[in-house]
């Protein structure tokens, strides 16, 4: 008999060589309907694995991550063969999961377009309907590579494969697959999908090969999350930041230099909100702010290791004959502040914090908006400490970072820890120390996290900060990255206690990552309607004719003497007019002023978004907005 161990600590016996489904059917008839793959100690397998040892077992379904995951992998194989039946001259290429979906990539003359979609579409629930099973083939590699023969792409699969057992998959009888698996165990498991759109996709990149055609498509557990899903895309293209940040005139992109924001008016006084508030939390966490150079001699990127590591991404330049770079990245400029003067154990651990502008060469295809351009402002920092300090030195940039996503309502945070790869460097004693110093961090913070297995850096390992938006998109932003190269390379030292000299050990941290990406996230996320502290305009009074012009600029006197960012719409036009300009143009609060408020010394406001308007004096709007303003409150009603 195997014992079987589950996941809530009890044990199961079943006999040996039953497979993990019939595990499932003995735990419970709903969960073996559910069941759609396992995870036998901490192996993500087919549910028609036989469990034959003494084992740890997960039964998995589709509300787990990983079972999302074989469903909609599963989905492209399903797509690959409606293709394949449509057109049998298709050849396969590669068909993984991405996120919220899949892709498959193919080789076949005939252009795939929107059109096509429905058919294959139809085609597809066919294959689901028929609800065949997929089944696992193995074979030794060199059998493989003999099946495959002709096939330039699966070739390749098999001989970037890793192991010397090689994997087909079958759904029916007519159409199989080279995949590694994982997959669901029929057809008929997919209860939804839609092909979403067809692009040109080079092999491997090279764009000296054939373009090929990459097919996206989506799959979701139920109907109704895929409507949300397509809900979210819809969404989504109505907060583009690129369309809002034209209509509200915030920033623009110029041929002249592609890649590169020109940040407007408006757009700047967002940026400088985020700068005031960015440095009153760094300065209540104990940093002190520098500036460094954007370009530098070439022989510092030498040393930094840039050169060796990142030059593609790098912009040269020439200055009196000599060879500079521009700045990828600030820590080169860090090291060399920190260097000018001899430094004691007893000023640190040292925060030094820059808002650095870095240019890294993005390929043109890539860029997006303010998502991902060629030059950017990294809210960065450096911390040197001893090697004792780091765990506490991690758990402050945890809380400045929780403190500073909250204030922009960005609450679902989710962090993940890579630790040692293959190829690093540094003794295995300071890694366990580090990697031991950033779980404890997490730990102490009750924080829950996903460990990346050997996909640090290869100088030290990282703690990333992942934020949801309000669309449920994931975007990386913030890191904590140890290092235990650059302190080496530069010649980094501290007096320690002992009287002797020492190398620091160096944090590398950000927290929104970039300033530029940073605003197009929160437009997306607020749809263009800034909370109060983040408007560029925060109050605009609308006289309901010119008799009440005067007392509108009484009132705007005394709100900018509160310093609320404020305006007046003295044009001609009626009062419906005005307030549809404000309305938008996403101005939080309208004050409407006529001949009974100029009398009273009130405004009736207007907010944003809301129906009902209410009138009040001057001064108590003042000190309701100003409230607002100082929580950094993202609703505007009061
Ligand atoms: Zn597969
Ligand atoms: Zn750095």
């Amino acid at each position: 008999m195997a014992k079987v161990k589950l996941p809530d600590g009890s044990t199961l016996e079943m006999p040996d060589g039953s497979s993990a489904a019939q595990l499932a059917e003995k735990i419970g008839p709903s969960l073996a309907k559910d069941a759609v793959a396992v995870e036998i100690n901490g192996q993500i397998t087919e549910l028609a694995s036989s469990i034959d040892n003494d084992v740890d077992v997960r039964i998995i379904t589709l509300k787990d991550k990983i079972g999302l995951e074989i469903l909609r992998h599963s989905c492209a194989h399903v797509m690959a063969e409606a293709i394949c039946s449509i057109w049998p001259d298709t050849k396969l290429v590669y068909g993984p999961r991405i996120e919220d979906g899949f892709y498959y990539d193919i080789d076949l003359d005939k252009p795939i377009t929107p059109s096509d979609f429905q058919q294959i579409e139809e085609a597809m629930a066919q294959i689901i309907k028929a609800d065949v099973p997929i089944v696992r083939k193995q074979m030794a590699r060199e059998q493989a590579l003999e099946r495959v023969a002709g096939d330039k792409y699966k070739t390749d699969n098999i001989l970037r494969a890793d192991g010397d057992v090689i994997s087909f998959y079958s759904h029916g009888d007519g159409f199989d697959d080279l995949c590694r698996g994982p997959h669901l165990p029929s057809t008929g498991r997919i209860p939804s999908f839609k092909i979403m759109s067809v692009a040109g996709a080079y092999w491997h990149g090279d764009p000296t090969q054939k373009m090929l055609q990459r097919i996206y498509g989506t799959a979701w557990p139920t109907k109704k999350l895929l409507e949300e899903y397509l809900n979210r895309l819809e969404e989504a293209k109505k907060r583009d930041h690129r369309v809002i940040g034209k209509q509200l005139d915030l920033f623009s992109f110029n041929e002249a230099g592609p890649g590169f924001a020109f940040i407007h008016a408006k757009g700047m006084v967002i940026w400088n909100a985020i700068t005031d508030f960015w440095k009153a939390v760094h300065d209540k966490y104990g940093y002190s702010e520098i500036k460094t150079p954007i370009i530098l001699n070439e022989q510092l990127w030498h040393k930094s290791g840039h050169w060796e590591n990142y030059k593609e991404n790098m912009y040269f330049t020439e200055v009196d004959g000599l060879g500079y770079a521009i700045k990828p990245m600030n820590c080169p400029g860090g090291c060399l502040v920190y260097k000018s003067r001899q430094h004691s154990y007893r000023e640190f651990p040292l925060r030094v914090a820059e808002l650095g502008l870095v240019h890294r060469h993005e390929a043109s295809g890539v860029m997006h908006g303010l998502f991902r351009v060629r030059q950017f402002t990294q809210d960065d920092a450096h911390i040197f400490c001893t090697p004792s300090q780091i765990e506490a030195e991690i758990i402050g940039v945890i809380e400045l970072t929780f403190e500073i996503y909250r204030a922009f309502g960005f609450d679902d945070i989710h962090i993940e820890l890579s630790t040692k790869p293959i190829k690093h460097i540094g003794s295995d004693e300071i890694w366990e120390t580090a990697t031991n110093a950033l779980e404890n961090a997490l730990k102490h913070k009750n924080i829950d996290y996903k460990i990346n297995e050997g996909d640090g850096a290869f100088y030290g390992p990282k703690i990333d900060f992942h934020i949801r938006d309000c669309l449920k998109r994931s975007w990386q932003l913030g890191t904590i990255q140890l290092d235990f190269s650059m302190p080496e390379r530069f010649g980094l030292v501290y007096t320690d206690s002992d009287n002797t000299e020492k190398t620091p050990v160096m944090i590398h941290r950000a927290v929104l990552g970039s300033f530029e990406r940073f605003i197009g996230i929160i437009i997306e996320h607020y749809g263009g309607n800034m909370p109060l502290w983040l408007a560029p305009k925060q109050v605009r009074i609308l006289p309901i004719s010119e008799k009440t012009n005067d007392y509108a600029l009484d009132v705007l006197n005394k709100l900018k003497d509160s310093n609320l960012r404020a305006e007046i719409d003295m044009s001609n036009e009626k009062i419906g007019a005005k307030i549809a300009r404000a309305h938008a143009e996403k101005i939080p609060y309208m004050l409407v002023v006529g001949p009974k408020e100029a009398q009273s010394q009130a405004v009736n406001v207007r907010i944003r978004a809301v129906k009902e308007n209410k009138t009040l004096s001057v001064d108590e709007f003042i000190k309701a907005a100003k409230q607002k303003i100082a929580d950094k409150k993202l609703d505007l009603i009061f």
